[in-house]
């Protein structure tokens, strides 16, 4: 039986085992998927909007269940998960309330007795999604999409597969048309023939860049538009009028939340060198002080990574960094414990071409590195290849924006970290991906946007 194993990572106990689909269970889901959106497409917004309120209802009133499965398959801590549940019922209040306003037609003076713009669904879109936020990845493509009038289908991470059904489930809960989302259990090659399914209009993916590369090159091939939201290795910058106390503060908690894995963590951090000694012992004793243990405590800061796998490939990438004359503050070795954890780690004095300053460390990793003034902080930030939320750290705000204008990246916040927000875009430059998630940008990318012209 081909299947996918759910693992707790905190005990490395096996939790379930789902069947995958055949390649005809895959291609009848699309079908069904688009069978719905035949007639999904001619609901008013209202319909749609009382059902996106059914949906956000049901993850408000059993944010619990949903959490203690994000947290047994991949190891946040508890209350970060029912936090991301809580989340998920905003992105869909969000969309439910302003969808119209988001895709209201827009009129054009021309020499035309009449012309507009109006945003039209496309069809059933492809959504791959990473085990990270197993739940808000999946809803923040999904609610915009079906408020568009599109329906969805889903491949999941395959260590999430009991988070993938449970959304399922929640949108048949809601009162949602049976079929306009379904999660495709399917293993990652068997992606490019459901790609290729005349009835997949585009395909949405998060995750590393080899997925995306790979997806959206299968996409480009069929001509199917992509949207893309990668890793990233982004700077935050502590400049040397910094509230330091503060400044550690948000240092450790944007390492550290979600287990470290977190795509717009606060990632490379650099730091003034008029601060940089001072900041790096107080941020030491800030990141050794947080308590890393079994995510269902509550007091838990921190629990274990995702998978095995993904821990000991972290550690590789502390080890290589080292020994390219990167300089461990904290942390760094495997914790002779079961499960996937690693502990909070701060590697310093890092220079462009160590391994954790050109490359995504997912998990709880610092790279601190230190800046001679202000243009080497926006440089040496600038530099990486990633480009997707960074940050400002300092008591002036006006150089704080200035600054924010400068760096290379989707976001850029100032004294606070960067986060996704239903109401503003997210998304990346550079390697960290192409095109808009959220807001109205977000929701216009998987719509027609059609001119109309009457003479
Ligand atoms: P992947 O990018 O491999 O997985 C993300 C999603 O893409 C999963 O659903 C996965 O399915 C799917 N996928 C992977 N390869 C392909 C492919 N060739 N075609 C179609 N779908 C594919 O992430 P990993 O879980 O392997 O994590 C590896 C690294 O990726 C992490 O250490 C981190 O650096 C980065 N990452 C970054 C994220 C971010 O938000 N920035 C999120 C997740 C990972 P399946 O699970 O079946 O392989």
């Amino acid at each position: 039986m081909n299947t996918s194993i759910s693992i707790n990572p905190a005990t490395e106990e096996k939790i379930a085992e789902y069947e995958r689909l055949t390649t005809s269970e895959t291609m009848s889901k699309i079908e069904d998927a688009h069978q719905v959106y035949l007639t999904w497409k001619q609901t008013s917004l209202d319909e749609r909007a009382q059902l996106m309120h059914k949906l956000a209802e049901e993850f408000e009133t059993n944010t619990e269940h949903y959490a203690q499965i994000a947290t047994s398959e991949m190891g946040k801590t508890i209350a970060q998960s029912r936090k991301e549940v809580e989340k998920c019922a905003w992105v869909c209040r969000y969309y439910a309330d302003n969808t119209k306003d988001l895709l209201a037609d827009t009129s054009v003076d021309t020499e035309a007795e009449k012309s507009y713009v109006t945003f039209q669904p496309l069809g059933v879109v492809l959504a791959v999604m990473p085990w990270n936020f197993p739940f808000y990845q999946a809803i923040r493509f999904l609610a915009p999409a079906l408020m568009a009038g599109n329906t969805g289908v889903l491949k999941h991470a395959s260590n999430v597969q009991g988070c993938a059904f449970a959304i399922e489930a929640a949108i048949i809960k809601a009162g949602f048309p049976k079929g306009i989302f379904s999660n495709l259990n399917v293993e990652s090659d068997a992606i490019e023939a459901v790609i290729e399914h005349k009835h997949i209009v585009a395909v949405t993916l998060t995750g590393s860049g080899p997925a995306g590369q790979s997806v959206a090159s299968i996409a480009g091939k069929n001509l199917k538009k992509t949207v893309l939201e990668l890793g990233g290795n982004d700077a935050y910058i502590v400049l040397d009028d910094a509230d330091l106390e503060e400044a550690v503060e948000l240092a450790t908690l944007g390492r550290l939340q979600n287990n470290g894995q977190t795509c717009i963590a606060a990632k490379r951090i650099i730091v003034l060198d008029k601060i940089y000694d001072d900041f790096l012992k107080l941020y030491k004793e800030k990141m050794e002080g947080a308590k890393m243990g079994e995510p269902t405590n509550e007091n838990t800061y921190y629990g274990p990574l995702a998978r095995l796998d993904l821990r000991d490939e972290l550690h590789e990438q502390v080890k290589k960094t080292i020994a390219q004359g990167g300089k461990l503050i904290l942390g760094g070795e495997i914790p002779k414990q079961k499960g996937a954890y690693y502990p909070a780690t701060i590697l310093a004095d890092l220079e462009d071409g160590m391994e954790a300053f050109t490359e995504e460390l997912f998990g709880p990793v610092a790279s601190v590195i230190r800046a001679k003034d202000e243009a080497h902080a926006i440089a040496l930030a600038n530099t990486s290849k990633f480009g997707l939320g960074a940050g400002v750290i300092t008591s002036d705000k006006k150089k704080g924006e200035t600054i924010a204008l400068q760096l290379e990246a989707g976001s850029c916040f100032v004294n606070k970290l960067v986060a996704s927000d239903p109401r503003l875009p997210f998304g990346g430059i550079k390697t960290s991906g192409f095109g808009r998630e959220l807001s109205g940008y977000g929701i216009k990318e998987f719509v027609n946007t059609k001119t109309i012209w009457v003479d």
